[in-house]
Protein backbone atom coordinates (compact mmCIF):
# COMPACT_ATOMS: atom_id res chain seq x y z
CA UNK A 1 0.00 0.00 0.00
CA UNK A 2 1.35 3.39 -1.07
CA UNK A 3 0.01 6.27 1.01
CA UNK A 4 0.48 10.20 0.27
CA UNK A 5 1.59 12.61 2.71
CA UNK A 6 -1.77 14.45 4.14
CA UNK A 7 -1.38 17.75 2.65
CA UNK A 8 -4.50 19.63 5.00
CA UNK A 9 -4.89 19.42 8.87
CA UNK A 10 -8.76 18.76 7.37
CA UNK A 11 -7.11 15.51 5.92
CA UNK A 12 -5.14 14.40 9.13
CA UNK A 13 -7.68 14.69 11.77
CA UNK A 14 -9.60 12.22 9.60
CA UNK A 15 -7.07 9.26 10.69
CA UNK A 16 -5.48 11.66 13.76
CA UNK A 17 -6.65 13.88 17.13
CA UNK A 18 -4.19 16.33 17.84
CA UNK A 19 -3.57 17.22 21.73
CA UNK A 20 -1.47 20.58 21.85
CA UNK A 21 -0.04 22.47 24.51
CA UNK A 22 2.22 25.65 24.83
CA UNK A 23 5.04 27.06 27.18
CA UNK A 24 5.00 30.82 27.01
CA UNK A 25 8.37 32.85 28.18
CA UNK A 26 7.24 36.00 29.41
CA UNK A 27 9.84 38.91 30.52
CA UNK A 28 9.02 40.93 32.85
CA UNK A 29 9.39 44.88 32.53
CA UNK A 30 10.66 45.39 36.30
CA UNK A 31 13.13 48.16 36.37
CA UNK A 32 15.76 45.74 37.82
CA UNK A 33 16.96 42.19 37.47
CA UNK A 34 15.21 38.97 39.12
CA UNK A 35 17.87 38.61 41.90
CA UNK A 36 20.26 41.68 41.32
CA UNK A 37 19.92 45.98 41.68
CA UNK A 38 20.98 45.15 37.61
CA UNK A 39 19.16 47.44 35.04
CA UNK A 40 17.07 45.44 32.36
CA UNK A 41 16.55 48.25 29.58
CA UNK A 42 16.80 46.44 26.22
CA UNK A 43 19.56 47.05 23.55
CA UNK A 44 22.31 48.65 25.70
CA UNK A 45 26.20 47.70 25.36
CA UNK A 46 26.93 44.13 25.27
CA UNK A 47 27.68 43.12 29.36
CA UNK A 48 27.14 46.60 30.57
CA UNK A 49 24.08 45.77 33.11
CA UNK A 50 25.70 42.54 34.66
CA UNK A 51 27.21 42.45 39.01
CA UNK A 52 28.64 39.90 40.53
CA UNK A 53 25.05 38.31 41.25
CA UNK A 54 24.31 37.85 37.69
CA UNK A 55 27.60 37.07 36.68
CA UNK A 56 27.53 34.18 39.27
CA UNK A 57 30.82 35.13 40.97
CA UNK A 58 31.51 33.49 43.87
CA UNK A 59 30.02 34.77 47.16
CA UNK A 60 27.41 36.59 45.77
CA UNK A 61 23.92 36.70 47.28
CA UNK A 62 20.73 36.95 45.32
CA UNK A 63 17.58 38.51 46.83
CA UNK A 64 14.07 38.33 44.63
CA UNK A 65 12.88 41.20 43.27
CA UNK A 66 8.87 42.12 45.40
CA UNK A 67 7.92 43.23 42.09
CA UNK A 68 8.84 40.42 40.07
CA UNK A 69 6.61 38.43 42.56
CA UNK A 70 3.72 40.83 42.42
CA UNK A 71 3.41 40.81 38.67
CA UNK A 72 3.71 36.87 38.53
CA UNK A 73 1.06 36.65 41.21
CA UNK A 74 -1.27 39.46 38.97
CA UNK A 75 -0.80 36.86 35.47
CA UNK A 76 -1.64 34.20 37.84
CA UNK A 77 -4.96 35.50 38.83
CA UNK A 78 -5.48 37.34 35.58
CA UNK A 79 -5.53 33.45 34.21
CA UNK A 80 -7.69 32.37 37.18
CA UNK A 81 -4.90 30.28 38.79
CA UNK A 82 -4.95 29.43 42.92
CA UNK A 83 -1.97 31.47 44.39
CA UNK A 84 0.62 29.22 46.78
CA UNK A 85 0.64 30.51 50.23
CA UNK A 86 4.03 29.38 50.34
CA UNK A 87 6.66 28.10 47.81
CA UNK A 88 10.50 28.26 47.03
CA UNK A 89 13.03 28.53 44.37
CA UNK A 90 14.83 25.92 42.62
CA UNK A 91 18.19 25.05 40.65
CA UNK A 92 17.73 24.09 37.54
CA UNK A 93 20.97 22.82 36.66
CA UNK A 94 22.31 22.44 33.22
CA UNK A 95 25.78 23.69 31.88
CA UNK A 96 25.65 26.13 28.90
CA UNK A 97 27.70 29.14 28.68
CA UNK A 98 24.97 31.95 28.49
CA UNK A 99 24.57 30.88 32.30
CA UNK A 100 27.16 32.30 34.26
CA UNK A 101 26.18 29.99 37.13
CA UNK A 102 25.48 26.82 35.32
CA UNK A 103 21.96 26.48 36.89
CA UNK A 104 19.24 28.60 36.53
CA UNK A 105 17.25 29.58 39.66
CA UNK A 106 13.57 28.68 38.74
CA UNK A 107 10.68 27.25 40.49
CA UNK A 108 10.26 23.18 39.92
CA UNK A 109 7.56 21.33 41.99
CA UNK A 110 6.29 24.81 43.87
CA UNK A 111 5.40 27.29 41.45
CA UNK A 112 4.03 30.40 42.57
CA UNK A 113 0.25 30.21 40.62
CA UNK A 114 -1.57 26.80 39.98
CA UNK A 115 -4.32 25.15 38.35
CA UNK A 116 -6.23 28.06 36.35
CA UNK A 117 -8.00 28.35 33.18
CA UNK A 118 -8.19 30.63 29.83
CA UNK A 119 -11.30 30.97 27.44
CA UNK A 120 -10.25 31.69 24.05
CA UNK A 121 -12.76 32.68 20.79
CA UNK A 122 -11.91 30.53 17.90
CA UNK A 123 -14.56 30.52 14.73
CA UNK A 124 -17.45 31.61 17.37
CA UNK A 125 -16.72 28.46 19.72
CA UNK A 126 -15.73 29.15 22.96
CA UNK A 127 -12.45 27.07 23.95
CA UNK A 128 -11.10 26.41 27.70
CA UNK A 129 -7.36 26.39 27.97
CA UNK A 130 -6.32 24.67 31.14
CA UNK A 131 -3.50 26.37 32.79
CA UNK A 132 -1.20 24.11 34.68
CA UNK A 133 1.27 26.07 36.15
CA UNK A 134 2.82 30.46 36.51
CA UNK A 135 6.02 30.31 37.52
CA UNK A 136 8.79 32.95 38.10
CA UNK A 137 12.64 32.26 37.08
CA UNK A 138 15.71 34.15 35.56
CA UNK A 139 16.47 34.17 32.12
CA UNK A 140 19.80 33.22 30.61
CA UNK A 141 22.11 35.74 28.93
CA UNK A 142 22.51 35.60 25.04
CA UNK A 143 25.22 33.69 22.63
CA UNK A 144 26.16 35.52 19.57
CA UNK A 145 27.90 32.53 16.72
CA UNK A 146 29.58 34.59 14.61
CA UNK A 147 31.02 33.24 11.01
CA UNK A 148 28.41 30.80 10.34
CA UNK A 149 25.81 31.73 7.27
CA UNK A 150 22.27 31.76 9.62
CA UNK A 151 23.94 33.06 13.33
CA UNK A 152 23.09 29.33 14.60
CA UNK A 153 26.55 27.39 16.19
CA UNK A 154 26.73 25.17 12.91
CA UNK A 155 29.70 26.81 10.98
CA UNK A 156 30.39 29.85 13.39
CA UNK A 157 34.28 30.03 13.96
CA UNK A 158 33.63 32.13 17.24
CA UNK A 159 30.68 32.40 19.99
CA UNK A 160 30.52 36.06 22.35
CA UNK A 161 28.21 36.20 25.40
CA UNK A 162 25.94 38.93 26.20
CA UNK A 163 25.14 38.61 30.03
CA UNK A 164 23.45 41.36 30.25
CA UNK A 165 19.88 39.48 29.76
CA UNK A 166 21.04 37.15 32.41
CA UNK A 167 18.97 37.24 35.54
CA UNK A 168 16.07 39.33 34.28
CA UNK A 169 12.93 38.06 35.80
CA UNK A 170 10.72 35.17 33.36
CA UNK A 171 7.60 34.17 33.95
CA UNK A 172 6.81 30.80 32.02
CA UNK A 173 3.34 30.05 31.81
CA UNK A 174 2.23 26.13 30.98
CA UNK A 175 -1.01 25.09 29.67
CA UNK A 176 -2.34 21.66 30.64
CA UNK A 177 -2.45 19.55 27.56
CA UNK A 178 -5.56 21.25 24.85
CA UNK A 179 -7.15 17.69 23.22
CA UNK A 180 -10.24 17.91 21.23
CA UNK A 181 -9.78 21.06 19.28
CA UNK A 182 -9.28 18.35 15.49
CA UNK A 183 -9.40 20.50 12.50
CA UNK A 184 -8.98 23.96 14.79
CA UNK A 185 -5.92 23.24 16.72
CA UNK A 186 -3.55 25.43 15.21
CA UNK A 187 -5.97 28.49 15.34
CA UNK A 188 -6.49 27.64 19.25
CA UNK A 189 -2.65 27.91 19.41
CA UNK A 190 -2.74 31.32 18.34
CA UNK A 191 -5.80 32.26 19.72
CA UNK A 192 -4.65 31.30 23.33
CA UNK A 193 -1.15 33.58 22.73
CA UNK A 194 -3.15 36.23 21.68
CA UNK A 195 -5.28 36.50 23.94
CA UNK A 196 -2.32 35.55 26.84
CA UNK A 197 -0.59 38.47 25.49
CA UNK A 198 -3.85 40.81 25.67
CA UNK A 199 -4.10 40.12 28.87
CA UNK A 200 -0.22 40.59 30.30
CA UNK A 201 -0.24 43.87 28.12
CA UNK A 202 -3.78 45.29 30.23
CA UNK A 203 -1.72 44.20 33.23
CA UNK A 204 0.95 46.24 32.33
CA UNK A 205 3.90 43.88 33.69
CA UNK A 206 5.63 43.32 30.33
CA UNK A 207 5.57 44.69 26.57
CA UNK A 208 5.17 41.55 25.47
CA UNK A 209 6.76 41.88 21.91
CA UNK A 210 7.59 38.59 20.53
CA UNK A 211 10.08 39.85 17.77
CA UNK A 212 12.35 41.29 20.44
CA UNK A 213 11.93 37.97 22.78
CA UNK A 214 10.25 39.66 25.37
CA UNK A 215 7.47 36.96 24.64
CA UNK A 216 8.81 33.93 23.40
CA UNK A 217 6.80 30.45 22.95
CA UNK A 218 7.38 26.62 22.65
CA UNK A 219 4.46 24.82 21.05
CA UNK A 220 3.91 20.97 21.60
CA UNK A 221 1.99 18.87 19.14
CA UNK A 222 1.30 15.38 19.46
CA UNK A 223 -0.86 13.10 17.33
CA UNK A 224 -3.11 9.87 18.34
CA UNK A 225 -5.79 7.80 16.62
CA UNK A 226 -9.17 7.89 18.36
CA UNK A 227 -9.41 6.28 20.93
CA UNK A 228 -5.86 5.42 21.33
CA UNK A 229 -3.54 6.71 24.23
CA UNK A 230 -1.75 10.28 23.27
CA UNK A 231 1.14 10.09 20.93
CA UNK A 232 4.64 11.36 21.59
CA UNK A 233 5.11 15.24 21.90
CA UNK A 234 7.19 17.47 20.53
CA UNK A 235 8.00 20.77 21.25
CA UNK A 236 8.86 23.10 19.04
CA UNK A 237 11.16 25.99 20.56
CA UNK A 238 11.20 29.71 19.99
CA UNK A 239 8.39 30.24 17.71
CA UNK A 240 8.53 34.41 17.58
CA UNK A 241 4.99 35.51 15.86
CA UNK A 242 1.25 34.66 16.37
CA UNK A 243 1.23 33.57 12.48
CA UNK A 244 4.11 31.15 13.23
CA UNK A 245 2.58 29.35 16.33
CA UNK A 246 -0.19 28.32 14.28
CA UNK A 247 1.89 27.96 10.75
CA UNK A 248 4.35 25.35 13.77
CA UNK A 249 1.29 23.93 15.23
CA UNK A 250 0.29 22.78 11.27
CA UNK A 251 3.30 21.79 10.08
CA UNK A 252 3.46 19.31 13.01
CA UNK A 253 0.55 17.96 12.75
CA UNK A 254 1.44 17.16 8.85
CA UNK A 255 4.52 15.95 9.68
CA UNK A 256 4.03 13.52 11.88
CA UNK A 257 0.75 12.66 10.27
CA UNK A 258 3.14 11.68 7.32
CA UNK A 259 5.53 9.40 9.98
CA UNK A 260 2.45 7.96 11.01
CA UNK A 261 1.10 6.67 7.99
CA UNK A 262 4.20 5.33 6.66
CA UNK A 263 4.04 2.75 9.86
CA UNK A 264 7.18 5.05 11.74
CA UNK A 265 7.68 6.34 15.54
CA UNK A 266 7.60 9.76 16.66
CA UNK A 267 10.48 10.77 18.65
CA UNK A 268 10.60 12.49 22.17
CA UNK A 269 12.65 15.92 20.78
CA UNK A 270 12.99 19.61 20.72
CA UNK A 271 12.38 20.95 16.73
CA UNK A 272 13.29 24.24 15.00
CA UNK A 273 10.58 26.20 13.52
CA UNK A 274 11.88 27.91 9.72
CA UNK A 275 10.32 31.54 9.65
CA UNK A 276 10.85 31.20 6.00
CA UNK A 277 9.73 27.35 4.76
CA UNK A 278 7.15 27.18 7.60
CA UNK A 279 8.52 23.80 8.82
CA UNK A 280 9.95 22.41 11.63
CA UNK A 281 13.40 20.41 11.56
CA UNK A 282 14.79 18.17 13.98
CA UNK A 283 16.94 19.34 17.53
CA UNK A 284 18.32 18.00 20.62
CA UNK A 285 16.43 14.94 22.34
CA UNK A 286 14.48 16.50 24.69
CA UNK A 287 15.73 16.52 28.53
CA UNK A 288 13.51 15.37 31.22
CA UNK A 289 13.48 16.81 34.45
CA UNK A 290 15.77 14.19 36.05
CA UNK A 291 18.40 15.61 33.57
CA UNK A 292 18.49 18.88 35.47
CA UNK A 293 18.92 17.72 39.09
CA UNK A 294 16.54 20.33 40.75
CA UNK A 295 16.87 21.04 44.36
CA UNK A 296 15.40 24.04 46.40
CA UNK A 297 18.07 27.43 46.27
CA UNK A 298 19.60 27.13 49.70
CA UNK A 299 20.41 31.04 48.96
CA UNK A 300 16.58 31.95 48.56
CA UNK A 301 14.34 31.90 51.46
CA UNK A 302 10.88 30.66 50.69
CA UNK A 303 8.24 33.49 49.13
CA UNK A 304 4.81 33.12 51.65
CA UNK A 305 2.44 35.71 50.14
CA UNK A 306 0.15 37.07 52.63
CA UNK A 307 -3.25 35.79 51.22
CA UNK A 308 -4.42 39.36 52.50
CA UNK A 309 -2.22 41.07 49.97
CA UNK A 310 -3.02 38.50 47.16
CA UNK A 311 -6.57 39.64 47.36
CA UNK A 312 -5.76 43.27 47.32
CA UNK A 313 -4.24 42.59 43.72
CA UNK A 314 -7.22 39.83 42.59
CA UNK A 315 -9.50 43.01 43.90
CA UNK A 316 -7.30 45.66 41.60
CA UNK A 317 -7.25 43.63 38.00
CA UNK A 318 -8.08 45.74 34.76
CA UNK A 319 -11.08 45.01 32.73
CA UNK A 320 -10.18 41.84 30.74
CA UNK A 321 -9.56 42.09 27.30
CA UNK A 322 -12.30 40.21 26.27
CA UNK A 323 -14.60 42.10 28.54
CA UNK A 324 -12.54 45.83 27.27
CA UNK A 325 -12.99 44.29 23.51
CA UNK A 326 -16.75 44.25 24.02
CA UNK A 327 -17.05 47.57 25.15
CA UNK A 328 -15.26 48.42 22.25
CA UNK A 329 -17.38 46.85 19.76
CA UNK A 330 -20.41 48.55 21.23
CA UNK A 331 -18.83 52.15 21.05
CA UNK A 332 -17.83 51.18 17.13
CA UNK A 333 -20.64 49.86 16.78
CA UNK A 334 -20.01 46.91 14.86
CA UNK A 335 -21.52 43.85 14.33
CA UNK A 336 -19.95 40.88 16.26
CA UNK A 337 -19.01 39.13 13.01
CA UNK A 338 -17.25 42.39 12.00
CA UNK A 339 -15.37 42.38 15.90
CA UNK A 340 -14.20 39.17 15.09
CA UNK A 341 -12.72 39.98 11.77
CA UNK A 342 -10.95 42.93 13.26
CA UNK A 343 -9.69 40.30 16.21
CA UNK A 344 -8.55 38.14 13.97
CA UNK A 345 -6.99 40.58 11.75
CA UNK A 346 -5.11 41.48 15.40
CA UNK A 347 -6.72 45.17 14.62
CA UNK A 348 -7.89 46.03 17.62
CA UNK A 349 -5.38 47.54 19.36
CA UNK A 350 -4.42 49.47 15.94
CA UNK A 351 -8.00 50.50 15.70
CA UNK A 352 -8.31 51.71 19.08
CA UNK A 353 -5.48 54.00 19.16
CA UNK A 354 -5.99 54.84 15.75
CA UNK A 355 -9.64 56.36 17.15
CA UNK A 356 -7.77 57.78 19.70
CA UNK A 357 -5.69 59.75 17.16
CA UNK A 358 -8.31 61.23 16.25
CA UNK A 359 -9.83 59.04 13.54
CA UNK A 360 -13.41 58.05 13.41
CA UNK A 361 -13.95 54.21 13.94
CA UNK A 362 -15.66 53.44 10.71
CA UNK A 363 -12.28 55.32 8.85
CA UNK A 364 -9.94 53.46 11.09
CA UNK A 365 -11.47 50.07 10.36
CA UNK A 366 -11.74 50.89 6.27
CA UNK A 367 -7.74 51.40 6.41
CA UNK A 368 -6.60 48.60 8.76
CA UNK A 369 -8.44 45.92 7.48
CA UNK A 370 -8.76 47.16 3.66
CA UNK A 371 -5.01 48.10 2.10
CA UNK A 372 -3.17 47.59 5.48
CA UNK A 373 -4.25 44.02 6.12
CA UNK A 374 -4.08 42.85 2.11
CA UNK A 375 -0.24 44.63 2.43
CA UNK A 376 0.76 42.39 5.62
CA UNK A 377 -0.97 39.49 3.88
CA UNK A 378 0.95 40.05 0.83
CA UNK A 379 4.16 40.41 2.29
CA UNK A 380 3.77 37.65 5.50
CA UNK A 381 3.79 40.00 8.49
CA UNK A 382 2.23 41.30 11.13
CA UNK A 383 -0.49 44.23 10.82
CA UNK A 384 0.91 45.86 13.79
CA UNK A 385 4.36 45.67 12.07
CA UNK A 386 3.12 46.68 8.17
CA UNK A 387 4.91 49.85 8.30
CA UNK A 388 2.16 52.40 9.10
CA UNK A 389 1.09 53.56 12.35
CA UNK A 390 -2.11 54.61 13.90
CA UNK A 391 -0.91 58.00 13.98
CA UNK A 392 0.11 57.92 10.21
CA UNK A 393 -3.87 56.28 9.67
CA UNK A 394 -5.48 59.45 11.50
CA UNK A 395 -3.41 61.90 9.41
CA UNK A 396 -4.41 59.90 6.18
CA UNK A 397 -8.03 59.89 6.52
CA UNK A 398 -7.70 64.10 8.03
CA UNK A 399 -6.03 64.85 4.76
CA UNK A 400 -9.21 63.24 2.85
CA UNK A 401 -11.58 64.63 5.15
CA UNK A 402 -9.86 68.01 4.70
CA UNK A 403 -10.59 67.51 0.81
CA UNK A 404 -6.57 67.40 0.21
CA UNK A 405 -6.27 64.00 -1.18
CA UNK A 406 -9.05 61.64 -2.64
CA UNK A 407 -9.53 58.33 -1.26
CA UNK A 408 -7.40 57.43 -4.81
CA UNK A 409 -4.46 59.30 -4.03
CA UNK A 410 -4.73 58.29 -0.15
CA UNK A 411 -4.31 54.96 -1.09
CA UNK A 412 -1.18 55.93 -3.04
CA UNK A 413 0.01 58.06 -0.19
CA UNK A 414 -0.42 54.86 1.88
CA UNK A 415 1.87 53.12 -0.34
CA UNK A 416 4.58 55.57 0.40
CA UNK A 417 4.25 55.96 4.22
CA UNK A 418 4.59 51.40 4.45
CA UNK A 419 7.05 52.09 2.04
CA UNK A 420 8.99 54.21 4.62
CA UNK A 421 9.24 57.38 3.02
CA UNK A 422 7.91 59.12 6.28
CA UNK A 423 4.45 60.13 7.33
CA UNK A 424 1.37 60.80 5.17
CA UNK A 425 2.29 64.79 5.03
CA UNK A 426 5.59 64.21 4.09
CA UNK A 427 4.78 61.69 1.11
CA UNK A 428 2.49 63.91 0.26
CA UNK A 429 4.91 66.97 -0.23
CA UNK A 430 8.18 64.67 -1.73
CA UNK A 431 5.60 63.07 -3.87
CA UNK A 432 3.80 65.79 -4.88
CA UNK A 433 0.56 64.18 -4.67
CA UNK A 434 -2.19 67.06 -3.11
CA UNK A 435 -5.19 67.61 -4.88
CA UNK A 436 -5.46 70.06 -7.11
CA UNK A 437 -7.77 72.23 -5.14
CA UNK A 438 -6.28 75.96 -6.08
CA UNK A 439 -9.58 77.18 -7.65
CA UNK A 440 -7.55 79.58 -10.63
CA UNK A 441 -5.47 76.18 -11.52
CA UNK A 442 -8.86 73.97 -11.67
CA UNK A 443 -10.69 76.67 -13.34
CA UNK A 444 -7.92 77.10 -15.89
CA UNK A 445 -8.29 73.48 -16.58
CA UNK A 446 -11.75 73.25 -16.89
CA UNK A 447 -11.88 75.92 -19.37
CA UNK A 448 -9.00 74.41 -21.32
CA UNK A 449 -11.66 71.43 -21.68
CA UNK A 450 -14.70 73.61 -22.41
CA UNK A 451 -12.48 75.15 -25.27
CA UNK A 452 -11.15 71.92 -26.39
CA UNK A 453 -14.45 70.04 -26.34
CA UNK A 454 -17.29 72.79 -28.11
CA UNK A 455 -19.68 70.24 -29.27
CA UNK A 456 -19.53 68.36 -25.32
CA UNK A 457 -19.77 71.76 -23.83
CA UNK A 458 -22.82 73.28 -26.13
CA UNK A 459 -24.89 69.73 -24.90
CA UNK A 460 -24.40 70.37 -21.51
CA UNK A 461 -25.34 73.79 -22.22
CA UNK A 462 -28.55 73.02 -24.01
CA UNK A 463 -29.59 70.62 -20.78
CA UNK A 464 -27.79 67.44 -21.07
CA UNK A 465 -25.95 67.50 -17.81
CA UNK A 466 -24.84 63.54 -18.22
CA UNK A 467 -22.99 64.97 -21.36
CA UNK A 468 -20.47 66.62 -18.64
CA UNK A 469 -18.67 63.36 -17.89
CA UNK A 470 -16.58 63.99 -20.78
CA UNK A 471 -15.31 67.25 -19.58
CA UNK A 472 -14.33 65.61 -16.30
CA UNK A 473 -12.42 63.47 -17.47
CA UNK A 474 -10.17 65.48 -19.51
CA UNK A 475 -9.68 67.51 -16.56
CA UNK A 476 -9.15 64.41 -14.44
CA UNK A 477 -6.58 63.30 -17.37
CA UNK A 478 -4.92 66.96 -17.23
CA UNK A 479 -4.20 67.54 -13.63
CA UNK A 480 -3.34 63.38 -13.71
CA UNK A 481 -5.80 62.78 -11.49
CA UNK A 482 -5.46 64.90 -8.38
CA UNK A 483 -8.68 67.03 -8.72
CA UNK A 484 -11.37 66.18 -6.66
CA UNK A 485 -13.85 64.58 -9.53
CA UNK A 486 -17.03 65.91 -7.35
CA UNK A 487 -15.51 69.60 -7.74
CA UNK A 488 -14.60 69.49 -11.01
CA UNK A 489 -18.00 68.45 -12.17
CA UNK A 490 -19.64 71.36 -10.16
CA UNK A 491 -17.42 73.89 -11.47
CA UNK A 492 -17.96 72.67 -15.27
CA UNK A 493 -21.75 73.07 -14.41
CA UNK A 494 -21.19 76.08 -13.11
CA UNK A 495 -18.82 77.58 -15.91
CA UNK A 496 -21.12 76.46 -18.71
CA UNK A 497 -24.50 77.94 -16.60
CA UNK A 498 -26.17 74.33 -16.20
CA UNK A 499 -25.27 74.46 -12.52
ZN1 LIG B 1 23.28 42.01 38.31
Amino acid sequence: MTTTAPSTVEEVITRYEPVIGLETHVELGTRTKMFCGCPTEFGAEPNTQVCPVCLGLPGSLPVANKAAIEATIRIGLALNCSIATWCRFARKNYFYPDMPKDYQISQYDEPLCVDGYLDVEVEGQTVRVGIERVHLEEDTGKTLHIGGATGRIHGATESLVDYNRAGIPLVEIVTKPVAGTGALAPAVARAYVTELRDIIRSLGVSDVRMEQGSLRCDVNTSLNRPGEEWGTRTETKNVNSLRSVERAVRSEMLRQAAVLDAGGKITQETRHFHEDTGETTSGRSKETATDYRYFPDPDLVPLAPDPAWVEELKAALPEPPRVHRERLREQWGVSEHDMQSIINAGAVELIEATVAEGASPDAARKWWLGELARRANETGVELAEVGATPAHVAELQRLVDEGKLTDKLARTVLEGVVAGEGSPSEVVAARGLEVVSDTGALTAAVDEAIAANPDVAQKVRDGKVAAAGALVGAVMKATKGQADAKTVRELILSRLGAA
